[in-house]
């Protein structure tokens, strides 16, 4: 029982990315089972097989073609596979943020650079121009 323990998983109650301990099935739903999050302690019902194939879909190899061309000034959504030629790397859209001037940016996990954040919905503009 030892294997398979932990998984990682999206947590609902805190909003984050967390360790989930497995700490009980029920009978009522052989394919589901209670969770832990180690980060906030809140426990929820996970379908472990719809998991599995959610974990399967991401570890899917991004297709180039497919892939939209990373440009400042368009806006991209979440689960979205963009290619930045500058880098020459595919990734994903893995969440969006506010920063710190008001502005929206988008977070993309690329296959070699890693985790990186890039600005989307700039305005393009003679005055902010250097
Ligand atoms: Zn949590």
């Amino acid at each position: 029982m030892a294997k398979g323990k932990y998984i990682m998983h999206h947590c609902a109650h805190c909003d984050r990315d967390a360790r989930m301990e497995l700490i009980g099935s029920t009978e009522q739903q052989p394919d589901r089972s209670w969770y832990r999050c180690t980060r906030c302690r809140h426990v929820s019902l996970l379908n472990v097989t719809e998991l599995r194939r959610e974990l399967e879909d991401s570890k899917k190899k991004l297709d180039r073609a497919e892939a939209a061309e990373y440009t400042p000034e368009k806006t991209y959504r979440i689960g979205e596979a963009i290619f930045h030629t500058d880098w020459d790397d595919l990734g994903k859209i893995i969440s969006k943020e506010r920063t710190s001037g008001g502005g929206s940016a988008i977070v993309v996990s690329f296959e070699k650079l890693g985790e990186r954040r890039l600005l989307e919905n700039v305005v393009p503009s003679p005055d902010t121009m250097e």
